[in-house]
């Protein structure tokens, strides 16, 4: 395993520290290193592998697609990208979907269509977008751009222009931005990365009639929180509030490099041939994998399932907060929660890879756990069991 470990800081740049282990294999909620270590996944490779891994089902559905087609570019039509925006846009009421590679470039896409909304009612391109602070989405420019973390914003700077942050969860501050030059407003509707604040009912609700009030496009970016984690297929389907615009990725191909956004035809209707376009994205292989994740979806009842776990997930954390003072917060929705420390997490997250359980932050001082979500309770049990140990190692 170290001579990989060693290969490869050689040949990457240097973009992450990375923990010392190279996955090899996987098997339901457990994964496996080259040297054959077992781990509990509480991780899912950053809220992705919804399905966990190796479901027969999935892999055939791949297999098959590989043999049949594997890439049209959007030039013309393929049947995979029309059965899997049938799915995405039943799941989510929306009324029209594209698929993109990633998050990031859903992101984009989502950007670039609420611009164009407001530049073909104003004929101006002076538009602005409100975006929360502590938000995440994504390293491309744009995504960047509306990223409230400074410390990824900027080394990179000038980005893109026209964004103002306000503060999530505070209605009155997010009122005060609004302008008429506001074309959308962008949140995530639990923040991931940021430390896994769920938005308050009062506030989505707030934010939303704002948006009506003045003709603003709202968008969600469910690419962490969307696809089963909280309980519903997606996360604002949790407050009743629609949004014009969402984004989806990580869990939407459970695997396969896929994105998308889908939006009402309010706004849909703003975009024109010739106005967005990608090569690869909606190709027949990565939309296979997003029909085959819808199909699971509805097979083995994923909601159900978390609606199952999540409560009992939620108060083990909420038990081992009570009894550690060191905890100080425990937030989160579903199979999306967050333990927050009095110092940062890094050595629990050690321990618990060296004892074979994967745990992942969210910023320095939280815990982030999003585990596949087929999970069962005797997981769960199993998971505390080691994180436990290495809290009290911890302690200082
Ligand atoms: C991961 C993430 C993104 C970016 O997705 P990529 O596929 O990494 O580009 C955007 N928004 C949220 C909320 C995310 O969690």
């Amino acid at each position: 395993m170290q001579s990989y470990i060693e290969k490869a800081e050689k040949v990457f740049m240097h973009t992450y520290n990375r923990y010392q282990i190279v996955l090899d294999q996987g098997e339901g909620v457990y994964l496996y290193d080259v040297n054959g270590k077992k781990y509990l996944d509480f991780a899912a490779g950053i809220a992705v592998f919804a399905l966990g891994y190796g479901n027969k089902e999935y892999r055939d559905a791949l297999k098959l697609q590989i043999d049949q087609l594997l890439h049209t570019s959007n030039l013309f039509y393929n049947v995979p990208s029309i059965k899997a925006a049938d799915k995405l846009l039943e799941a989510s009421g929306m009324d029209r979907v594209f698929f993109t590679n990633s998050g990031a470039e859903a992101i984009e896409g989502a950007i670039k269509l609420a611009r164009k909304y407001y530049y073909k009612k104003h004929g101006a391109s002076d538009s602005q977008i409100i975006a929360m602070r502590h938000s995440f989405h994504g390293r491309s420019i744009g995504a960047l751009s509306i990223t409230g973390t400074k410390k990824y914003r900027e080394p990179f700077e000038p980005l893109m222009g026209g964004v103002v942050f306000g503060e999530f969860n505070n209605l009155d501050n997010i009122k005060s931005l609004i302008n008429n030059k506001t074309c959308a407003i962008v949140m995530e509707v639990i923040q991931g990365e940021g430390g896994l604040y769920p938005a308050t009912e009062k506030f989505i609700k707030g934010v939303r009639e704002l948006c009506d009030a003045h003709d603003i496009l709202l968008i969600f970016d469910e690419i962490q929180c969307g696809m089963g984690r909280t309980g519903s297929m997606f996360a604002y389907q949790n407050y009743s509030v629609e949004p014009d615009i969402i984004t989806c990725a990580k869990a939407l191909g459970c695997g396969v490099p896929v994105g998308a956004f889908a939006a009402k035809e309010k706004a849909a209707n703003a975009f024109a041939p010739g106005d967005h376009g990608t090569t690869y994205g909606g190709n027949p292989f990565a939309t296979a994998a997003v029909n085959k994740v819808f199909e699971l979806f509805d097979k083995m009842q994923i909601l159900k399932k978390v609606n199952e776990t999540a409560p009992y997930l939620h108060q083990k954390l909420e038990e081992l907060t009570i009894k550690y003072k060191c905890i100080i917060d425990h937030r989160g929705v579903g199979l999306m929660q967050g333990l927050e420390f009095a110092f940062p997490v890094n050595e629990i997250i050690k321990k618990a890879m060296d004892k074979g359980l994967i745990l992942i932050s969210a910023g320095s001082n939280v815990l982030r756990f999003v585990p596949p979500l087929i999970i069962e309770k005797e997981h769960i049990d199993e998971m505390l069991v080691i994180l436990e140990q290495c809290i009290v190692d911890s302690l200082p």
